[in-house]
């Protein structure tokens, strides 16, 4: 299947462990995959109407691991007749009390069944199960406890109004928020179960319904939610999910005429087709986009060995598959060689495996489509002179895994520096000053996210005010909770994740004005 050259059996040896995967997990996991994977409309789980699966392949072996109800346009169509019922249906007539209560359980349902969803998204995306076990399902449960919450204060304002041109006349005024009516959701694949509750939560609490198209290689989990989500009360229509491809079955909900909003996470360019997309019935569009995200590490950074971990680990978390990566990594002058080394030994620490196997620390890529993407990149950015510290190779025979990788001697004009590779690879440039890291900080089309690491305190603040990025993490990186809003500038989004910034994006603002 992969035709890219390898290293020798020994450098494999030395990083790679594989296991054979599906003895791996456990029996709950098991079972799921032994049931059809159907499409989930009006609460009934369905064949496709062409009857059309695809398959599910472990990125680890290249290996099918389940068939899946491959839905198009007909499929989307049905599901959001389905979701158009519902919404003026059961879901309307529920009290704030009650949805909430109906978001909190499954939350519950989630951290019940943590173990089954971390090892089904392990399997089916790569990525280690410890990390799965951590990140992934308890923040999915948590964005649902969050979200749950605000079913109840979906406030409105009471306005004094004055209306120069009615003298004497009295008015009363007040907005209310009203849900938008049936949303379109497009997931991607870098964390299938959490993305899927970043989108269904909002949409939930705010009362809309919901039709959703996991992404084609990792759609495991948002079938599993989906039982959850049944299991929780959910009513019939409210969560529709259609599995497909993005041109077909994704396209086509982005284009439907009885959608209200998209809500699209994927690349940049994906992002453009959506908004053309979407502009025959000038649905609401929110996207959260690609990044070109840069670390920045001061030489006055009180802990350096802390800054070299977290840089580390802002590009090699999720084999740097995060649309927040921090893949461009830049270090004042004084300091580079000694950080960029740290971080190339780190790189080189990396213990590459199936997620499913214990000791994995890093997996594989998703697919073998991302595969060579990266390979590509990775060879590209060598041809064009820049030096690779560590990595700079696929590894093993099987899978797809590729060396984290650590470049230095970039320029500015090179491919690996300007474009989201959206794999295990940083570009390390030295600086000289504040003011100079800036400019290469905010030279890019992206401002997704960005990391400062200094113990200069008024620094640290100067530099957030100039980063034109939705989230400046001083001294971390990656820190995501579900109140804390997520998003871009510039080509990397429209609009916010989590927080009640995203509540707002799933409502309508109603002005009601009575004459008294
Ligand atoms: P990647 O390139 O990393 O796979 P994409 O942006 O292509 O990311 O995919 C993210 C999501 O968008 C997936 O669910 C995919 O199926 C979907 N998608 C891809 N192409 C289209 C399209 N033309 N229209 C709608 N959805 C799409």
């Amino acid at each position: 299947m992969r035709s890219l050259k390898t290293p020798s059996p020994s450098e494999i040896m030395a990083t790679l462990v594989l296991e054979a995967p599906l003895t791996k997990i456990g029996a709950a996991a098991r079972k799921f995959l032994s049931k059809p994977k159907q499409l989930l409309i009006d609460g009934k789980w369905i064949n496709a109407c062409s009857g059309k699966t695809f398959h599910v392949f472990d990125p680890a072996t290249g290996d099918t691991i389940a068939s899946v109800a491959e839905g198009e346009a007909t499929d989307i169509d049905l599901a959001v007749k389905a979701a158009r019922k519902a919404f003026s249906g059961p879901w309307s007539k529920l009290t704030p009390s009650e949805r909430g209560k109906i978001i909190w359980k499954i939350g519950d349902l989630i951290l019940a069944n943590l173990d089954e969803l971390a090892e089904l998204e392990s399997l089916d995306n790569g990525k280690p199960l410890a990390i799965a076990r951590v990140a992934d399902v308890p923040l999915a449960a948590d964005l649902f406890h969050y979200m749950a919450g605000w079913a109840t204060k979906l406030e409105g304002h009471t306005i004094p109004i004055s209306v120069p041109y009615a003298p004497g006349a009295k008015f009363f005024a007040y907005t209310k928020r009203d849900p938008l009516g049936v949303v379109g959701q497009i997931i991607p694949w870098n964390f299938p179960l959490l993305m899927a509750a970043w989108k269904i939560g909002p949409a939930l609490t705010t009362g809309n319904t919901i039709v959703l198209k996991p992404a084609e290689q990792t759609p495991l989990t948002a079938l599993r939610l989906g039982e959850i989500a049944l299991e929780a009360g959910l009513p019939p229509g409210v969560l529709n999910i259609v599995t497909g491809y993005g041109e077909t079955a994704g396209g086509a909900l982005a284009a439907h005429d009885d959608v209200d909003k998209i809500a699209f996470t994927g690349s940049t360019e994906v992002g453009k087709i959506i908004v053309r997309a979407a502009a025959g019935n000038l649905k609401k569009v929110t996207l959260e986009l690609g990044g070109k995200s840069p670390a920045i590490v001061f030489k006055d950074v009180h802990d350096k060995q802390a800054a070299i971990q977290g840089a580390a680990n802002a590009i090699f978390f999720n084999h740097g598959q995060c649309c927040a990566a921090g893949s461009r990594l830049y270090v004042e002058k004084a300091i580079f060689d000694e950080v960029v080394a740290g971080v190339a030994e780190r790189a080189n620490a990396i213990k590459l495996g199936a997620g499913v196997d214990s000791g994995t620390e890093m997996g594989p890529l998703v697919s073998e489509e991302q595969f060579h993407r990266v390979s590509d990149f990775i060879a590209e950015g060598l041809k064009a002179g820049a030096t690779a510290l560590a990595g700079g190779k696929p590894v093993g025979e099987k899978g797809y895994f590729v060396q984290p990788t650590v470049f230095t001697n970039t320029r500015p004009d090179m491919k690996i520096v300007r474009e989201e590779i959206f794999g295990p690879v940083v570009v390390a440039e030295p600086f000289e000053d504040l003011e100079q890291v800036m400019k290469f900080a905010n030279g890019t089309d992206f401002g997704l996210a960005s990391s400062i690491w200094t113990s200069d305190l008024s620094k640290a603040h100067r530099a957030a005010e100039i980063m034109r990025a939705g989230t400046v993490w001083i001294n971390c990186h990656n820190i995501f909770d579900a109140a804390m809003p997520f998003g871009g500038y510039k080509q990397s989004g429209w609009g916010r994740e989590m927080g009640h910034e995203a509540l707002e994006l799933y409502t309508e603002t109603k002005a009601v004005c009575i004459a008294l």
